[in-house]
């Protein structure tokens, strides 16, 4: 705690509007900033993410995205990519958790809503979204605070970034203004664009859909089939790796699948790439032609 936390449930101080709150976010170096009721998103969230499981008193949510840096987006790396990445989505969490301070230090009460870090007393895996996005839940906050919408994949998209950003949030007793829902889908669908379903590795995104079918109906995602291609070293693979190396049918080759690189690969996400266990593959966001700043990002 960096501060004296007076905030007592009854509501924040009158100084805590949006505008202030944004401004500030702004200053820790967050892209952009939405607000919205959290119990709104009870009724549409999966069981084991409910936001009355977190907190009953915190009734606002502040979005909080942060763009790739497009130097990262051009790379022709995908390792490099991964890990950079990776780095963007920590430090967006770390500007989550001084905003929260920030928020204590003004007589409100507030929290952290990791994307990356998944709660897996709740969750059914180790899923952080396409490409580390963030999870469904606050990817769903994004969109009712008007932060973008989902695109065919269920991935947040901007009308700044598109959907290269990663999401994070604060949960809040400062009674701010909500936002509204963009009026209109940023993404044309699969018959209008569908590039994301093209390069796919794994077929993790509607490739077919009824003529003139509304995005609404054809949006979806195999978030099991998306979860192994974007953390190749992550919690799926660990055990993999274990069952071979138990399965070794002598010590030798137990040894050599212990110096293996993919021990190294295991050891480095697990230990130092956190949150770069989870940005493995971001394929659909880099040929997602909306947003700004897709121009320098195909350039
Ligand atoms: S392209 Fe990659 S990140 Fe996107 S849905 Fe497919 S597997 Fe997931
Ligand atoms: S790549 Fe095209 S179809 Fe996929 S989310 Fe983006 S706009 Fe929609």
């Amino acid at each position: 705690m960096t501060g004296p936390a007076s905030g007592n449930g009854n509501g924040a101080g009158p100084t805590l509007n949006a505008e202030a709150i944004r401004a500030q976010a702004k200053t820790l170096g967050i892209d952009l900033v939405g607000f919205c009721s959290w119990q709104e998103l009870e009724a549409e969230a999966p069981d084991y993410d409910k936001p009355s499981q977190l907190s009953i008193y915190l009734t606002r949510l502040i979005v909080l995205a942060k763009r790739y840096p497009t130097g990262v987006a051009r790379s022709p790396d995908a390792a490099f990519r991964q890990y950079a990445n990776g780095r963007v989505a920590r430090h967006l969490e770390e500007a989550a958790g001084g905003l929260a301070y920030w928020l204590e230090q003004r007589d409100a009460i507030a929290c952290v809503l990791s994307a990356t870090i998944p709660d897996l007393r709740r969750q059914p895996m180790a899923y952080a979204g396409p490409g580390g996005q963030g999870s469904l839940l606050l990817r769903q906050a994004a969109a009712a605070s008007g932060l973008g919408t989902l695109g065919l994949n269920e991935m947040i998209l901007t009308p700044e970034y598109g959907p290269r950003v990663f999401l994070a949030g604060v949960l809040t007793d400062a009674a701010v203004e909500c936002g509204q829902p963009l009026e209109a889908e940023l993404c044309p669908g699969l018959q209008e664009c569908g590039r994301c379903a093209e390069v796919c590795p794994v077929a993790a995104i509607p490739s077919s859909a009824a003529t003139g079918a509304r995005l609404a109906e054809v949006r979806g995602l195999d978030a099991d089939a998306c979860s192994r291609a974007c953390q190749p070293f992550g919690p799926d693979r660990m055990v993999e790796h274990l069952a071979d190396l138990f399965a070794s049918k002598s010590a030798a080759e137990a040894v050599e699948i212990a110096r293996s690189p993919a021990t190294q690969q295991i050891f480095y996400n697990l230990t130092v790439q956190r949150q770069g266990a989870y940005t493995g593959c971001q394929s659909c966001q880099l040929v997602c032609p909306v947003g700004a700043d897709y121009a320098e990002v195909d350039r």
